[in-house]
């Protein structure tokens, strides 16, 4: 990965010249840095083939974990036919990586089952054990669909693996209840709930429009697959993706080529990014402005097209984010801004974020000390 470090190897030439020989060189951590130090177990998994095994859990009617709906319909679908309806997830992950990511799913030899009085994690638990060596994680289907006041679903990234990988080892796994894949939905059922948990299971954390709904567990972002993921649905119901991918995610999992890093006080900047989808932009597609070591505004353009069509145009949002020792998932991700056009500026912690024109895909923005 190539990036650009900006005017942190300013400040080090800098000091460098204090003193006489002096050892006075200091280059402040840049959480980019950190974040991508963190993140690296996670980059391979997510740059090249990732296999997911599909296994469907038969859930007795009666069934006492809550989480179910008391419904006696069931899900007829089997593996083979959930496989064929996923090809689309694909597609979204090979476009939001720009080819990096080959999520691949093959059906599970078996189905597994539980008894009425276990619960949904058995299901897991018990795909987990009959996976085969060559899957890196599982997805689990129950055929019963969820209370309608219960989570969708969930997943995560398992444990960090050096050699041995396998879903068996690490255990990691999405789960969701039955509801998207009920023949209702015919052979286009809505695929951002499962995209929004194989995030998990790129240790991906969840954000929000604002700290107090990320504290509150309120995902209600429409600009974040991993916030609310049923955005793109909620506009336009004939839409089945969840909508795009933050930045910083996107960074996360090794599929930005180049960003670009300062530091709050830095002065006056003029940069040109990019959209966040646009793989073949030469310009940055996520700007950061470091707080500290572990803190940075993120700054990236959602372009109104593709996953993200359902906005009404083009905008920069801005995000805070807060790494977090060990796991992406904890890792705090809130909006900050609103969406900002040409003309529009941000000011907070003295810093200005102004955005001078956009277009073309592009947005040129300057950053300077809030007047
Ligand atoms: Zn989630």
């Amino acid at each position: 990965m190539k990036r650009l470090a900006g005017p942190v190897v300013v400040l080090a030439l800098g000091l460098g010249l204090v003193g006489c020989g002096a050892e006075t060189t200091q280059v402040r951590p840049d959480p980019l840095e950190r974040l991508l130090a963190t993140s690296e177990s996670m980059i391979v998994r997510a740059n090249g083939p990732d296999t997911w095994e599909v296994v469907v859990c038969r859930v007795p009617r009666g069934a006492t974990d809550p989480l179910y709906a008391e419904f006696d319909d069931r899900m007829e679908r089997d593996a083979d036919e959930i496989v064929a309806l996923l090809r689309p997830v694909s597609d979204y992950y090979e476009r939001w990586s720009g080819g990096r990511y080959e999520l691949r799913f093959v059906p599970a030899a078996n189905e597994v089952s539980i008894l009425s009085t276990e619960s949904s994690q058995q299901c897991v638990d018990r795909a987990l054990d009959r996976s085969s060596p060559t899957a890196d994680g599982v997805v689990v289907v129950a055929d019963a669909q969820h209370d309608r006041s219960a989570e969708g679903g969930r997943g995560g990234p398992g444990s960090p693996c050096v050699d041995d990988c396998s879903a068996k080892t690490t255990g990691r796994y999405v789960y969701v209840g039955a509801s998207d894949f009920m023949s209702v939905w015919g052979s286009e059922p809505p695929l951002d709930l499962i995209e929004h948990e194989l995030g998990h299971g790129l240790d991906w954390p969840h954000s929000s429009l604002d700290a107090e709904s990320l504290d509150g567990v309120v995902y209600d972002s429409p600009y974040d697959l991993m916030s609310n993921s049923a955005a793109a649905r909620e506009a336009d119901e004939t839409l089945r993706h969840g909508p795009g991918i933050l930045a910083v995610n996107l960074l996360a999992a090794g599929w930005l080529n180049r960003t670009e890093s300062w530091w709050l006080g830095d002065g006056t900047r003029v940069v040109e990014v990019g959209a966040r989808s646009d793989h073949a932009s030469s310009n940055p597609r996520l700007v950061s402005l470091s707080i500290d070591e572990s803190r940075f505004y993120s700054i990236e353009l959602v372009s109104a097209s593709g996953d993200d069509a359902f906005h009404e145009s083009d905008f920069v949002l801005i995000h805070r984010v807060e790494i977090t020792p060990g796991s992406g998932f904890d890792r705090r991700q809130f909006l900050v801004s609103d969406e900002l056009r040409a003309g529009d500026a941000w000011t907070q912690n003295g810093v200005a974020v102004r955005v001078l024109t956009m277009g073309d895909g592009r947005a040129r923005i300057e950053i300077s000390e809030a007047a």
